[in-house]
């Protein structure tokens, strides 16, 4: 078993144990993902409010909880923590988990869409999971509204790395833009946080 089957399999017995009201793998439909590899932003309001901004690579979702959540403007850098991998099929989640299991909270898809990898199309040994690796990953995305490059850069070492968020400074850089307050409706159901929380709770 790979590393990242047993990874896999542990996050499932995790899930399975915490009954967590979370999709189980291969539950989720990846209909919608006409490009791939795809990308999502999951708006989760839990005890903290972040944005989860997740991107398929290798059969699973990378992940980093994003509290400001992320920007259009170049300047905005965007502390990005990583968390657990999930299951594609994760991607099309969206409603409440219980409070008392598996961080609680309510989960909208805030955005999705294709993703571009910006490697190196020369140099085979340039793939996202080395640039997730080496700390530097750039990506060009096309979402509903997020859309263009982004790099997702880990700074300083150890106990002092951390992980930013940035939008690449290019032509789909706004810096009017604030598509976190101003779109904040779900681009799978057009529904807020609020409304998913009473529909769920009705
Ligand atoms: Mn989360």
């Amino acid at each position: 078993m790979s590393e990242k089957e047993r990874e896999g399999s542990e996050y499932e017995e995790k899930r399975t144990l915490e009954t967590s009201g979370e999709p189980a793998e291969g539950e989720g439909s990846l209909d919608w993902a006409t490009e791939r590899p795809f990308f999502v932003i999951q708006k989760h309001d839990a005890s903290n409010l972040h944005y989860d901004f997740r991107i398929e690579v290798d059969g699973v979702l990378k992940s980093w909880a994003v509290p400001k959540g992320p920007s259009t403007d170049p300047s905005e850098k965007r502390l990005a923590i990583p968390t657990e991998d999930h299951p594609l099929g994760y991607a099309d989640f969206e409603g409440v988990i219980p409070e008392d299991e598996y961080g609680g909270g309510v989960v909208q898809i805030w955005d999705r869409g294709g993703y571009r990898p910006l490697t190196d199309a020369d140099d085979q040994s340039d793939t996202i999971a080395s640039q997730i690796e080496n700390g530097k990953v750039t990506i060009w995305l096309e979402g509903a509204k997020l859309s263009g490059g982004y790099a997702l850069i880990r700074t300083g070492n150890g106990d002092e790395s951390r992980w930013l968020l940035v939008k690449t400074d290019d032509e789909k850089a706004d810096a009017r833009r604030n598509p976190v307050s101003t779109e904040q409706e779900s681009v799978k159901t057009g529904r807020t946080i609020e409304e998913i929380r009473e529909a769920e709770s009705a």
